[in-house]
């Protein structure tokens, strides 16, 4: 028996009326997603195109923390609106990919390029454009505990977009979307597992980005919330969202099927082409 939240959530998705209540065929975000990303990305993905809106690039990158490098002379590829997994064992280089794509880690060596910017070019104060451009949805959620779900979507966004003058109307809308609604006020320690990834995922997309990066999202939570999460990321890669998640959760691999890239934990290094 679903519960309340969990009609909500797959009446968001669907997009469909929930009985006996005034919603909307399609929440308002959702249209304006679809709408938004379909004029940013435009006609087909063309993979020869350097830094194309929504894609991904490593070439020859080199990185790592100052010891022996996690990566060296790798290359990826993913196009506009590609839905790929990183996969592989613990230590082989899931969240330091991520952290690279990010910005929180920076290569040494080879060029970044995610959404068009050149994220290995950016100096640390300019890593605000990576924030504004993509979003990012981690393991921990990494919630602040004393603000409200609704002010843990509210506070990135205003941060990294000061002049937005929609900014918490935009966050209440991502809630409502990931099925949220009625629990905006309250504190992520009030919340479940699956909810507080939930916020975070509302989090992540409030400000409509071309690249969703997602480091084990359904690492710290049940299999029901697991699949709603998944179900979310898939409806904004149907609407055209770029998705880049990394995990080990067979789950998630057989029951979404989508392009695999494999790391492998090298002794000294990981030279991985695609
Ligand atoms: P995975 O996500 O696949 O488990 P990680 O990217 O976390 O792999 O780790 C890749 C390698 O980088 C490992 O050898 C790990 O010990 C090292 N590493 C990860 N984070 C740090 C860090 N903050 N400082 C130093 N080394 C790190």
């Amino acid at each position: 028996m679903a519960t309340p939240d969990a009609l909500l959530w797959s009446t968001a998705l669907r997009g469909e009326c929930q009985e006996g209540t005034s919603e909307p065929p399609m929440p308002y975000l959702i249209r304006r997603l679809r709408d938004t990303l379909r004029t940013r990305l435009g006609g087909p993905s063309d993979a020869d195109v350097v830094g194309a809106p929504g894609s991904i690039q490593l070439r020859n990158v080199t990185a790592g923390y100052g010891g022996p490098p996690v990566f060296v002379g790798f290359n990826l590829h993913i196009n506009p609106g590609e839905f790929v997994y990183l996969v592989g064992p613990s230590g082989a280089g899931k969240s330091t990919l991520i952290r690279l794509l990010y910005g929180t880690v920076r290569a040494q060596d080879g060029w970044v390029l995610v959404d068009g910017i050149a994220v290995h070019r950016l100096q640390s104060w300019q890593m605000d454009t990576v924030r504004r451009r993509v979003g990012c949805v981690f393991q921990a959620y990494e919630l602040l505990p004393h603000l409200t779900a609704l002010e843990n979507v509210l506070l990135p966004l205003q941060l990294a977009h000061p002049r937005m003058l929609n900014a918490r109307s935009l966050a209440a809308e991502a809630l409502e979307l990931v099925g949220l609604k009625a629990k905006m006020h309250e504190l992520p320690g009030t919340l479940s597992g699956g909810q507080q990834q939930r916020v975070a995922v509302a989090r992540a997309i409030a400000h409509q980005p071309r690249v969703l990066l997602a480091d084990e999202p359904t690492g710290n939570v049940d299999s029901r919330a697991s699949a709603e999460i998944m179900e979310l990321f898939a409806q904004l890669n149907e609407m055209g969202s770029t998705v880049v998640m990394a995990t080990h959760d067979e789950f998630v691999l057989s029951t979404y099927p989508a392009r695999v890239v494999p790391l492998q934990q090298q002794p000294d290094v990981l030279d991985v082409a695609s």
